[in-house]
This record gives structure tokens, C-alpha cells and sequence, in this order.
């Protein structure tokens, strides 16, 4: 076990069985005002040379990154995300089982004693948000759908007991994790990770006051939806993300994503919507804030 390490090792063949370039990216020029990063993995190693979460985090100050919410998926990640946090000032973190694998713990019969345990983390100190939670009916099909509602159902509800943040993954699943949300009573601070709907969809999601996180998704060529989704809304409820070590921003797209490339997201957005950057950076920082706290609390242990 080797927690200043990454856990996880991403798979370094595209779906078409092509080599990526696995060399990071260099490091953009500094923000002026800083963000966070609303949704990344730093557990998972990545490219020819990994970063570990510090030299990530390292990478991120230089640039003007502030802080990062890590996201775990299952147990062993959602563990290792309260822990990082525990000790680490410029992590929060999100616990639950992500939707594509609740259908695995289900079939295990180890569904409930999952969910208990993420009931259990989300008391841990900086521990701010239960995600990333939802529907995905592109990787899972019919036969895994009802242990997703369930998983979902049950974290919205572990987010609400414990006054925690939600984070969203809605993956080909709009209508049916926002008929959720509506059925079951969304908690107050409700965040789609990485938003893939329309201007529509994201009007709707405005006028239920939830948040949209934006991810290097945005600076892709093909995204003119979602760019008109970015410029329907209310700037009060725009949220940035990597969602690292995947969705590396335009013009470094399939190279290893990290925390400190939020700058090209950044400055395309604000460029979308023919606003200054640093302008944007604060209205983005201040909404993150909002919606998870303060990142300047004590880390709770000692460092490694
Ligand atoms: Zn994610």
C-alpha cells in the first residue's frame, strides 16, 4: 500500500487500439486569479512518466490551480480520496461508488455493506461531497440499471443525511437522473460533474438550482452544444474541471490530463462568452466555495 502513490493505472491503448501520446503536456501560462478543480482522479497513474498526487498538486500552484476535489469511484478510491484529503490543504474530497460499478457490487452481494461504508467516510474531515454518483446507460446496459437507481437513489440520500455536496456523472441518462433528482429531492448543493447536455437541459438544471462543471470537453471542436449550454447560463452557476487524468483540453486532447491544463479550459470558456479570464476565475472560485466550503481548514494528519 503506498499512499503517496497512485492506486490505479489508466489503460494506455485508445478504444480504436492506437498508441496515445503519453507524455504530459507543458504547463500553461500562470492564472492570474486562481480556480479549482471541481472533479479529478489523482490515484490514477497515467503517461510515460506518472505524476503522484503532490508532483500534480506541485504542477497545479505553479499555474494558479487553488485546490482540487479528488473523486473516488468505488471503495478502495473513495477510501484513498478521505485519506489524501485528511492530510493533504489543497484536497477535498468525494466519496461513493461510482454507477458503473454499482451494478458489480450488487451482483457481489456487496452492495449495502458498500454503501454503509461510504455512509461511513462521508463523516471523515474534508470529505465534502458524495460523488461521483448517477446514471450511465452508455457503459452499463438494461440488466445493471436497477442496482444504478438503487446506488443513486441511496447515495442522494447519504448526501442529504451528512449536509454534503453531490456530484453528478450523467452519462446518456439526462431524463432519468433529473426525473431522480426530482422524485427523490436532490440535496442542496447539487453539481453535474462534467455536464454533456444542451442549452435546454442546462436551463433546466439552472432553475433547479443546481451547478454545471464544465470539463476540457468544452474546448473541443465538435462541442458547439455544449458551448451553448456555457453561454445560457447564469455565470453563478459554472464550476470547472479536469476530470484527470481523462478529457485533456483542446489543443493537448488524448495526451494525460492533470489539474494544472485547467488554464486552456479556462480561457476557452472565457473567450466563448467574451469575458476577461480573471473575471471568470473569481466568479468560478467564489461559486466552488459555495458549494464545498473553504479549503483552508487544517488537514487533520501529519504529513508523509
Ligand atoms: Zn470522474
Amino acid at each position: 500500500m503506498s499512499d503517496s502513490q497512485y492506486i490505479r493505472q489508466r489503460d494506455n491503448t485508445t478504444e480504436h487500439g492506437q498508441t496515445r501520446d503519453l507524455s504530459y503536456p507543458p504547463l500553461p501560462e500562470a492564472l492570474t486569479v486562481g480556480v479549482y478543480d471541481n472533479h479529478a482522479h489523482l490515484e490514477i497513474a497515467d503517461g510515460s512518466n506518472p505524476l503522484d498526487y503532490r508532483e500534480h498538486l506541485d504542477r497545479a500552484s505553479a499555474v494558479g490551480i487553488r485546490g482540487v476535489i479528488q473523486v473516488g469511484g468505488d471503495l478502495e478510491t473513495s477510501r484513498w480520496s478521505a485519506e489524501m484529503a485528511a492530510r493533504e490543504p489543497r484536497l477535498l474530497a468525494a466519496v461513493a461508488i461510482h454507477p458503473n460499478e454499482a451494478p458489480n457490487y450488487e451482483a457481489a452481494g456487496t452492495l449495502d455493506a458498500a454503501l454503509a461504508e461510504i455512509d461511513e467516510l462521508a463523516s471523515r474531515p474534508r470529505v465534502r461531497a458524495i460523488g461521483e454518483t448517477g446514471l450511465d446507460f452508455f457503459r452499463t446496459d438494461e440488466g445493471g440499471r436497477a442496482a444504478q437507481f438503487r446506488s443513486f437513489e441511496a447515495h442522494i440520500g447519504i448526501a442529504k443525511k451528512h449536509d454534503l455536496a453531490m456530484q453528478i456523472h450523467d452519462r446518456d441518462a439526462h431524463g432519468d437522473v433529473i426525473a431522480t433528482l426530482l422524485r427523490v429531492g436532490a440535496p442542496e448543493r447539487t453539481v453535474f460533474h462534467c455536464f454533456s447536455g444542451d442549452a435546454e437541459m442546462a436551463r433546466l438544471c439552472v432553475d433547479h438550482g443546481w451547478y454545471l462543471s464544465f470539463a476540457g470537453t468544452v474546448t473541443f471542436k465538435n462541442a458547439g452544444g455544449l458551448r451553448e449550454a456555457l453561454a445560457a447560463i447564469p455565470r453563478d452557476r459554472i464550476l470547472i474541471e479536469t476530470d484527470a487524468p481523462f478529457l485533456t483540453p483542446t489543443p493537448f486532447r488524448g495526451r494525460p490530463n492533470s489539474p494544472y491544463l485547467i488554464p486552456h479550459t479556462l480561457r476557452a470558456m472565457a473567450e466563448h462568452l467574451g469575458t476577461d479570464v480573471s473575471m471568470l476565475a473569481a466568479q468560478v472560485s467564489s461559486n466552488t466555495e459555495l458549494v464545498y466550503g473553504s479549503w483552508d481548514a487544517e488537514p487533520v494528519d501529519r504529513p508523509l
